[in-house]
């Protein structure tokens, strides 16, 4: 599969990595949108969030636990914003499930 996020899982793309285990990887975002701005994705492919199922729901917490441990790690004490984009309504340009973890500034609401 011609995946963007898989390639960078499996090492093939290099980017810098800010956090992996056997079930999630983080590294920043090439085009950042606040000082903070990391993407933590899952190894396993899933196209979105709307793809996952009940089955991945063990997945999908780790993936925001790991999201708070990293936060944590990133001196975000002020708070930060997490977003998942899922679909072309919603955003989503790389179709392998990433949350964003971005922060450093205050966010706005509502979001564009
Ligand atoms: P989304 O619009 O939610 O699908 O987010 C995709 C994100 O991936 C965007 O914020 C891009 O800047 C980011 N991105 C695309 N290519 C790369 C890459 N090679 N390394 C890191 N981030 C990337
Ligand atoms: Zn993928």
């Amino acid at each position: 599969m011609d995946c963007l996020f898989c390639k960078i899982a499996t090492g093939a793309i290099t980017v810098t990595r800010l956090y992996e285990d056997d079930l999630c990887l983080a590294f920043p975002d090439i085009h950042p949108q606040s000082p903070t701005h990391i993407l933590i994705i899952p190894k396993q492919h899933i196209t979105s969030l709307a793809h996952a199922t009940p089955e991945d729901s063990a997945l999908l917490g780790h993936l925001l636990a790991t999201t708070a441990t990293i936060a944590a790690q990133q001196n975000l004490a002020g708070g930060y914003r997490t977003v998942i984009n899922t679909g072309d309504d919603g955003g989503q340009t790389v179709h392998h499930l990433h949350l964003h973890l971005l922060g450093g500034r205050a966010m706005h609401w509502p979001p564009g």
